[in-house]
């Protein structure tokens, strides 16, 4: 299948230059971008060429599909749930884990299939996905109906805290936590040997863990190096929150990063998700070690993580780590939305430092697709409009009122479309977002059913109480 989109007003193509085309066309083949470049380029490396589909490309933008760093498909049914004046501790361990040990395998499958419609809705194409309660193969059979490209695993831990909150049963605590680092490792190694390269290669499956106080130090370095062992990547939380670092200070002598550093267990197949409490001297230590952080500015901004307060990472692009954005879950950000992400992310350092040079629109579009893909370490074939590359793109409808006028396309947007503007987003050379919807499902049906499941999963959970804690002492002393 040959496709030809012809005479786009704008393209923007993430390359090592970010050049931005006024005036282009591209050429796919198949899934792959063929040609790329000034639309007269391609008339005439073309001209009389047989394609199977000519588009018009007029008022259109073309942007590589956004590529979502770090987020949790399987609790995307707690949208609006918890209470927004958590701080993170509380947040994780009254409400969300909570949450976690109540879903079943038919809520994880049609929150995966919620998640990665409202996604392709906002023109992302790819994430990494930080795992089933159950088993990845929920995730994937959720992109095989979608057409979704991503990385998943099956979620890990293996420390329970020493005391059981409110709400926990002992049931709880078996179905979330390993017994220990090596039945947990033993668990992901099969599902990354069962589920990686599937769906032809558009599924990956890494050895992720949840991180922090939930999992052993055991358990942190061992998924780094079983991931290593297994040509893969892990990926888990940590430093997420100034708390998070003061606890691991009083108990281990040091601030999180240090911690997993001093036992061997930075990497370049790492990717930290959140990163938000962390000293200069550890920025060091991950540009040494080529490990990725995965930045969520609307999950900062909700619970109060201090992304703008304590933050460094201008810092940590300038000193040549590889940040990505994600979303990490609609009961954390509240939305999926990359574009929102980018939006907060190519302001929020320039106001909290009162410089408007540091971290704009440029940074924040490559932090969202490019360096995304880096981090995923998939940007040999996503990321960019490239030859070559996977044809995973998003086509903005630049007749919008968001996009009247614009001079400076980057500026548009990162400052003034919302993903209201996006008319198509393909993965893969197809065109799964288009017309106002997502093709491959009904969905009318997907809200109706999504209700229904949220519904009783907050009421199995508890969450619906009046008593719910608000703070937390879990993991301050003991284990
Ligand atoms: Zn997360």
């Amino acid at each position: 299948m040959r496709t030809l989109i012809e005479n786009l007003d704008v393209a923007f193509l993430v390359n090592a230059r970010d050049d931005i085309l006024r005036g282009a066309s591209i050429v796919l083949e198949d899934d792959r971008i063929a040609d790329i470049g000034p639309a007269a380029d391609i008339a005439a490396r073309y001209e009389g060429a047989d394609f199977d589909l000519v588009m018009d490309g007029t008022a259109r933008g073309i942007c590589p599909g956004f590529v979502d760093s770090h987020v949790h498909l399987s609790e995307t049914l707690s949208r609006a749930v918890f209470p927004d004046n958590l701080n993170t501790r509380a947040w994780v361990f009254h409400w969300a884990k909570p949450f976690y040990a109540f879903i079943t395998e038919e809520d994880e499958y049609w929150g995966a299939l919620l998640g990665i419609t409202e996604m392709l809705r906002a023109g992302t194409t790819c994430f990494l996905d930080m795992g089933s309660q159950y088993d990845p193969g929920i995730t994937i059979r959720a992109m095989q109906e979608t057409g979704m490209r991503g990385i998943t695993g099956r979620h890990a831990a293996d420390n329970p805290p020493a005391e059981l909150p409110r709400g926990w049963t002992d049931e709880m605590v078996r179905h979330h936590f390993f017994p220990d680092a090596k039945a947990a490792l033993k668990e992901l190694q099969a599902c990354v040997e069962k589920y990686h390269g599937a769906l032809d290669g558009r599924a990956r499956c890494w050895v992720n863990i949840e991180g922090k106080e939930p999992c052993t130090l055991e358990l942190h370095v061992g998924a780094r190096a079983l991931a290593e062992k297994l040509g893969v990547g892990t990926t888990y939380h940590l430093a997420t929150s100034i708390e998070e670092a003061k606890v691991c200070e009083e108990k281990h002598g040091c601030w999180p990063i240090t911690r997993i550093a001093r036992s061997g267990g930075l990497g370049e197949n790492l990717v930290i998700a959140h990163g938000a409490a962390v000293k200069d001297e550890e920025i060091d230590l991950m540009a040494e070690h080529r490990t990725k952080v995965a930045f969520c500015p609307s999950s900062s901004y909700k619970l109060g993580k201090g992304a703008t307060a304590i933050g460094k990472y201008p810092e940590m692009v300038k000193a040549g780590v590889t940040v990505g954005l994600g979303t990490d879950g609609v009961s954390a950000a509240g939305n999926l939305n990359l574009m929102r992400q980018m939006f907060l992310v190519a302001g929020m350092f320039k106001d909290a430092r009162l410089q408007p040079s540091i971290f704009g629109a440029r940074e924040a579009l490559r932090a969202a697709t490019i360096d995304g893909a880096k981090a995923l370490m998939w940007d040999d074939e996503i990321g960019s409009l490239e030859v070559g590359k996977k044809a995973d793109f998003i086509l903005f409808d630049l007749d919008h009122i968001e996009w009247t006028p614009f001079h400076d396309p980057l500026q548009a947007l990162v400052y003034s479309a919302s993903s209201a503007t996006i008319a198509e987003t393909w993965v893969n050379g197809v065109p799964l977002y288009a017309g106002g919807k997502v093709q491959s499902l009904d969905e009318r049906q997907l809200r109706f059913k999504a209700r229904q499941l949220a519904a009783a999963a907050v009421v199995r959970a508890g969450l619906h109480q009046e008593d719910v804690p608000t703070t937390t002492t879990l993991y301050d002393s003991g284990n």
